[in-house]
Parts: C-alpha cells; sequence; structure tokens
C-alpha cells in the first residue's frame, strides 16, 4: 500500500468534510429560501386579490369603465388580474382584453375556487397566453350586490426565480468566501499539527544514520502531546550520545590497548575464521592486507605447526601453550598460547591465540651459553698449559735450557689468562655502565699515546706505523681513557696478524657530523663472510693464526662497546689478502 504523508491525509479529510457540510447547508438554505419566497408571494396575491376585491366591489361589472379599471389596477400593481364570472367566463382582464367573454373554467385554479369550501385556491402553472409559468390565486366575492364573481391575481414565476437568482448568488458567494477561510484556517492547523510531527520524524531519521547531535526543535510546538514527545525524544538523544561517546571512548582505548601490544593477539571463531586480529600479530606472522576480518586462518597463516595448535585448541577446547618454530626470511621462535572463548551461558565461541616472540631470549641465551662455555675454554687452555708445565718442573728432571723454556712458557701463558681476566672485566665493567663519562678532550692527543703504546711492537716487527691528523687537532666530547684501549687494540691487532715491514696507517678525519679514526694495515685481511661476527665476544677468524699470535677474542667487542658508549659506531672494510681497514666514528658534537 503506498503510504500518503500525514498532512495528506488530515488536510484533504478537514477540506471535504467541510466542503460537504456547506454545501448541505447551502442547499439547505437555498430551498428554504425558494419555499420561504413562493409562500411570501402566495401570500402577497391573497393580499393583493383582497385589496383589489374592495377597490372593485361598487362597480358594475358588466360596464365598459370596469375593464379600464381593471386594466389600471393590473398596470398599477404589476400582476396578471382576471375578474371570473361563476360560469367560469371572463369578465374583465388586465392583460388580455381579448379573452373578456371566454371560458376559463379548465383552468385549475378556477375550478378549484369555484367548487372547493373555501372558495379559494392557488395554482402555478403555464400560461400559454403569455408563454411563461404563472402563479395564481383565485378567490370568490361573494357580497356583491349586483354578481358574484372570482377574482385572480397571477405573477409570473420567472420574476421570483429573479429576485431568488440574486439570493442564490450572494449564498453562494458567502459558501466559497466560507470555503475559502475554512481551507486556509485548516491548513495552517493541520500545518501547525503535522510540522513537529515531519520534524521529529526528520530527526529520527539523522539519528538513525548516528548523528545523535542534533535537536527537534520545541520553541513552536504547541501541542501538548507533540512536545512531550518531542523533549522526550530529545533527552533520549542526549542520553544515548553520552553513552555513545562513553563506549566509543572505552571502544577506542581497548583499540589502543590492543593495538600497542607486543605480543600479537588472534581471535578465531570456530570454523577457523579470523574474528580479531592485532598489528603485532600481522607483523608477527607477517600477514599483509588491512581487512583479515573473517578470513579463513589457512589463507594467512602458512605455519603447519601454528595452524594445526589453533585447531588442536578448537578441539579441546581448554587453555594450552607451545613454543613453536617458524621459518620464514630468519628462523622465529613463537611461544603460542590459546585460551578458549566462551560466552556468558556456557558457549564455546572460538579461541584466543596469543604469539610472543622468543627469538631474542633464545639467542640470548645461546650467546650466554656460548659466552660461558668461551670464557672456561679461554681460562682453562692457559691454565691447563700452566699447570702442565709447573708438574713436569716438579715431577721431571729438567736441564737448564727446558726449564728456562718452561718458565717462559708459564710467564707467558699467566699473562694472557691476565689480559684475559683484564679484558673481561673491563667488558663486564662496560656492560654495567653503558654511558661512559665523557669529557671535552683532543682526538690527537688520544691517538698519539695509543700510536706510543703500540710502537715498540711494531718495530719489533720492523713495521712502519703513521699518522695523519686532517681534522686540524680536532675536539671531541670522549672518554680519553677507554678510546685510547679501543684504539690501542685496532693497532695492536694490525701490528699483530700484519707480516713483517707493513705499513700501519692512522687517520683522523671529518666526514659528515662524524670524527673518524681509521686503522689501515697491509695485512692478511678477512673475508666478507666472518665480518658480520667481528665484533662478537670470543670470535675469531682463524683460531691457527691467532694462536701463534695470541689472542683473547675480545679486543674488537671492547672496540665496539666504546664507540657505542660514545654514541658512535664501528665499521670494517677488509678483503682477503688485500689488508683491513677499522673505522671508530664518533659523533662531532
Ligand atoms: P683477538 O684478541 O683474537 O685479536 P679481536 O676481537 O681483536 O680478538 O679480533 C677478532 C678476530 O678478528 C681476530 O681473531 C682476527 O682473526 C681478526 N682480526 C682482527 N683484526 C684484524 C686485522 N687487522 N687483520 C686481520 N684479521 C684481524
Amino acid at each position: 500500500m503506498k503510504l500518503k504523508p500525514l498532512f495528506w491525509q488530515l488536510y484533504p479529510a478537514f477540506l471535504v468534510t467541510s466542503l460537504l457540510g456547506l454545501i448541505l447547508v447551502t442547499i439547505i438554505a437555498c430551498v428554504t429560501f425558494h419555499h420561504f419566497y413562493l409562500e411570501k408571494s402566495l401570500e402577497d396575491l391573497q393580499t393583493r386579490a383582497q385589496i383589489l376585491s374592495g377597490s372593485i366591489k361598487d362597480q358594475d361589472v358588466k360596464s365598459s369603465t370596469f375593464q379600464q379599471r381593471v386594466v389600471a389596477l393590473g398596470q398599477q400593481i404589476d400582476k396578471h388580474i382576471s375578474v371570473i364570472d361563476f360560469d367560469g367566463h371572463i369578465l374583465a382582464d388586465s392583460h388580455r382584453p381579448k379573452q373578456i367573454g371566454k371560458s376559463v373554467l379548465e383552468d385549475p385554479e378556477v375550478y378549484q375556487a369555484l367548487n372547493s369550501v373555501e372558495g379559494a385556491a392557488r395554482a402555478q402553472r403555464y400560461q400559454s397566453f403569455f408563454k411563461k409559468e404563472y402563479l395564481y390565486f383565485v378567490t370568490k366575492q361573494m357580497e356583491i350586490t349586483k354578481t358574484p364573481y372570482l377574482i385572480r391575481v397571477g405573477l409570473p414565476i420567472d420574476s421570483i426565480y429573479q429576485a431568488l437568482k440574486s439570493i442564490y448568488l450572494k449564498v453562494f458567494i458567502g459558501a466559497c468566501v466560507v470555503i475559502i477561510l475554512v481551507a486556509l484556517i485548516s491548513l495552517y492547523f493541520v500545518y501547525k499539527l503535522t510540522l513537529p510531527i515531519e520534524a521529529i520524524r526528520k530527526w529520527a531519521t539523522q539519528v538513525a544514520t548516528g548523528d545523535l547531535s542534533l535537536r527537534i526543535n520545541t520553541k513552536n510546538v504547541y501541542t501538548k502531546e507533540v512536545k512531550s514527545l518531542a523533549q522526550a525524544m530529545n533527552k533520549m538523544a542526549f542520553n544515548l550520545k553520552k553513552r555513545m561517546q562513553t563506549i566509543h571512548q572505552q571502544n577506542n582505548e581497548q583499540q589502543a590497548i590492543f593495538a600497542s601490544m607486543s605480543e600479537g593477539v588472534l581471535a578465531v571463531d570456530t570454523k577457523q575464521r579470523v574474528q580479531l586480529i592485532n598489528h603485532a600479530a600481522k607483523q608477527l606472522l607477517q600477514i599483509s592486507g588491512i581487512d583479515c576480518i573473517s578470513t579463513p586462518i589457512q589463507e594467512l597463516i602458512r605455519s603447519s605447526e601454528i595452524l594445526q595448535f589453533i585447531k588442536d585448541s578448537l578441539e579441546l577446547k581448554a587453555p594450552r601453550d607451545k613454543e613453536i618454530k617458524v621459518f620464514a626470511e630468519t628462523e622465529k621462535i613463537f611461544k603460542v598460547t590459546s585460551t578458549p572463548l566462551i560466552l556468558q551461558k556456557g558457549k564455546f565461541i572460538g579461541c584466543v591465540v596469543v604469539f610472543s616472540d622468543q627469538t631474542q631470549i633464545r639467542k640470548l641465551e645461546q650467546h650466554r651459553k656460548e659466552f660461558v662455555a668461551n670464557v672456561s675454554h679461554e681460562l682453562r687452555t692457559p691454565l691447563t698449559s700452566i699447570k702442565g708445565y709447573a708438574e713436569t718442573l716438579k715431577n721431571t728432571a729438567v736441564d737448564d735450557e727446558n726449564q728456562q723454556k718452561f718458565l717462559d712458557i708459564i710467564i707467558k701463558q699467566s699473562s694472557r689468562l691476565g689480559d684475559s681476566i683484564d679484558e673481561l672485566l673491563t667488558l663486564s665493567r662496560m656492560d654495567k655502565e653503558s654511558k661512559l663519562e665523557l669529557e671535552k678532550g683532543s682526538l690527537k692527543q688520544v691517538l698519539e699515546s695509543a700510536i706510543e703504546v703500540c710502537r715498540p711492537k711494531a718495530e719489533v716487527m720492523q713495521q712502519k706505523l703513521s699518522f695523519t691528523d686532517e681534522t686540524n687537532n680536532a675536539y671531541a666530547y670522549i672518554h680519553p681513557h677507554m678510546l685510547e684501549r679501543a684504539v690501542v687494540n685496532l693497532i695492536d691487532n694490525a701490528v699483530k696478524y700484519s707480516g713483517a715491514n707493513t705499513q700501519i696507517d692512522v687517520i683522523l678525519s671529518k666526514k659528515d657530523q662524524y670524527f673518524s679514526i681509521s686503522v689501515i694495515d697491509e695485512g692478511p685481511g678477512i673475508e666478507q663472510k666472518h665480518q658480520d661476527r667481528l665484533f662478537e665476544r670470543f670470535y675469531r677468524v682463524d683460531e691457527s693464526r691467532n694462536s701463534k699470535v695470541g689472542g683473547s677474542g675480545l679486543g674488537l667487542s671492547i672496540v665496539k662497546h666504546v664507540a657505542l658508549s660514545h654514541g658512535g659506531f664501528v665499521e670494517v672494510e677488509s678483503h682477503s689478502g688485500k689488508g683491513s681497514l677499522f673505522r671508530i666514528c664518533l659523533p662531532v658534537s
């Protein structure tokens, strides 16, 4: 069914009802007027007939002056007057002198007046002589001494109609004015009634789209019920808006917490479709694409072990956890925990799976294990050697030459042990105080001092050790002692690993926002594959080479630590057989 607006239901109904009422009243008024006027005209005819009979009663109806008198009276009162004898013959006629003597007994009013007790009659009929509708009144005149006769007075109906017509016109105009007034007044009232309802409808449509800030204007509402309805709705919108704001805020807070979690969170339904996923989960599981909601997890997760874990969790409907290794670009270790999602009514709807990346922790654990093993090994090797030679000296008869040789080895191994312990202590101290106390100092001075420490060893190797300052004695915020130690480590490595008669250059320069301290040698160089791990503790490129030159494997990790503590970094550029370049970069400010 086609729905109509309230206005178009009320207004036409008002209008039609008012119109019908008015038409009915108009018709009743016109009919009443019609009858009233006819009645009045007949009464008038009757009165006229009586007056006429008075004015002609003394006249001789057969005299010639009688006809003239009747004609004069007819003209005077503008009526058709006939005087008729009891045989029905016309004695005189105001408008038809030629009809005198003719019988009008067939005229119904004449016949009725002659034969009725009252001696009077009325009729409305067509008058063939005048070719018009006429209204007649006939009455007997009995008291006349000479000849009794009938007086008939008539008037054409159309003159009555003419008079009625002007009344009808006035009634019609009045009715039209009333109709226009009714239409305007009912338009005004219907409009006033429907306007606030329309405003409420518009408001409700807006509210349905989510705009709760809109209010209904109740100022011009004069209907009590509609006004209180509008006020109630305004209050409802206000409360709803407040509640929505609270929900929105809570939702935002939850979203923010959810998004900023470092653990990946994934909620799946019983059909293994994603219901919720946070940013961390997408990153950990390498899921691209923004909208994963309702996507089956098989389309998003590649690890069959994780998929199996989720499947089992959904089947078991109980909390579980497992450590799962995932092989993507790099190997990752996840601790995966699942918790069943159960509604208040006890219905199981899926589970929440939390992923935490354990890769770094496991790596650190591994490093720690390796470090402990390395430290034990590093300390055990010289100790075993010292112990072995000391026992030999004690238990065996050794000649002087060998005794001297063994004692040299014991001294060398104990100093190696001392160096290792010293470097370990340095590293451990630096681990504790990750930031060094820096002071403004001359880089040139630090480098010169480091070179002087290493020079005797280089001279033994007949190596040429040179220093170039391209910065013109630059100053920087440094820890002079630790920086000197780091540079000594680099120069010492260059001396140790380069052969005799080689050149070692130490260059201080400035590039962009960094001062760089480069130590360049002509030694054996380092293969690319080792370069990433060079700065790890105890990492050595070649064990056999190292055992010859003797080193703890901690020198470069101290260098890296010192550079980082200064807010800088270290670099290495080297190719097998083509020498090496180690660079410490320190920030200018
Ligand atoms: P080490 O005490 O053994 O020298 P480092 O940490 O100082 O330990 O160096 C790590 C490894 O890097 C060394 O064992 C060595 O194999 C390699 N290396 C360091 N500096 C050089 C260099 N200038 N030339 C060639 N190899 C080097």
